[in-house]
């Protein structure tokens, strides 16, 4: 893992190799006073499924407009598929599907209408008849794509996103307002594009949505990135718990390394070097006969991550 505050800048983008699908660095993105991003830098392997998560306006949505070219960056290098995405260069359109968070649809067209214009602009081939059944938007193809539901416009958005599986996907929120079916449906969509050896960049609020389909994520606060990795790394950089209910009569605890709390009865250990504290308490237990209750112990998990960096930014 790379607890990131920044590192200097390793590598001109140009430089990165085949492997890299998006590469950032010290990515700067003002809005007239106000610096949105604050000096990024990103490596997206091919391949990949990455989630940028973050808490709100943390600057997710400025990198992403960025990398699919909506947005210029106020410093800093940017390649896409080995391409300046600033430029909008047609070939770097032709192999890249963009979801944003509004998808700016013409109200009038119908869903098949829509899907068949996209037909005609897209070099990609596809067939609107597979997205509409994919999508499971086959029951309203006569309808205006303004009469839609939210959740139906979010599918129709996909849709144009992935249309013809292109090697790189850009998803701003994918499944936000969806019911949970079709947010698993978009979930196996993801995953249908990661066994096809496509590159998926996601942003999301769903932790669990991160840590069932992304390989690797970023959390970003306040414009920086403060943490990247695999779900493993980041999570093992974090104290793991473990918690038990105590007898009233149980006599002194052990000495522990971890933070201990107690709440009542209930005792909660955060320990950096779980196998050393609770195998301390769990001798100490033996020893003393103390009958432990519901007595559980687990790794940090993406949740406490987060609430940890969200808490660290602001003291
Ligand atoms: P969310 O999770 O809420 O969608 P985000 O991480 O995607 O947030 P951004 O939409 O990138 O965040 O916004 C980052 C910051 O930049 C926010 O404070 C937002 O208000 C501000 N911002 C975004 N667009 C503009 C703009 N066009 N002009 C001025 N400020 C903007």
């Amino acid at each position: 893992m790379t607890r990131t505050r920044q590192e200097p800048v390793i590598a001109r983008p140009g430089a990165a190799s085949d492997a890299s699908a998006v590469v950032v660095r010290g990515l700067r993105v003002r809005y007239g006073d106000f610096e949105a991003v604050r000096g990024i830098d990103l490596d997206i392997r091919r391949g990949e499924v990455f989630a940028l998560l973050g808490t709100n306006g943390a600057g997710k949505t400025t990198t992403l407009d960025v990398l699919a070219g909506f947005g210029a960056p106020s410093t800093g290098e940017v390649s896409v598929l080995g391409m300046d995405p600033r430029t909008r260069p047609p070939q770097l359109r032709a192999r890249m599907g963009v979801q944003q968070q509004d998808g700016g649809f013409v109200e009038e067209l119908t869903v098949l209408e829509t899907l068949q214009l996209w037909q005609q602009l897209v070099e990609r081939p596809d067939r609107p008849e597979r997205l509409l059944e994919r999508f499971e938007l086959g029951h309203r193809r006569d309808v205006p794509v303004g009469k839609l539901s939210g959740g139906e416009q979010r599918r129709l958005d996909l849709a144009l996103a992935v249309w013809g599986s292109p090697e790189l996907v850009i998803l701003d929120e994918p499944t936000t307002g969806l019911d949970p079916q079709a947010r698993r449906r978009t979930w196996d969509a993801i995953q249908e594009l990661q066994e096809a050896g496509r590159t998926v960049l996601l942003t999301t609020h769903y932790l669990e949505e991160a840590e069932a389909l992304a390989d690797r994520v970023a959390i970003m606060h306040r414009g920086r990135i403060a943490v990247t990795g695999t779900l493993a790394e980041i999570v093992a950089a974090q104290p793991a718990s473990f918690s038990a209910t105590l007898p009233p009569d149980a006599p002194a605890l052990p000495e522990l390394t971890g933070w201990v709390e107690r709440s009542g009865d209930r005792l909660t250990v955060q320990s950096g070097d779980l196998q050393r504290d609770l195998t301390a308490f769990l001798t100490w237990a033996d020893a003393h006969g103390v009958r432990l209750d519901g007595l559980r112990a687990a790794p940090a998990s993406l949740a406490d991550v987060y609430h940890s960096i969200r808490a660290e930014e602001e003291q």
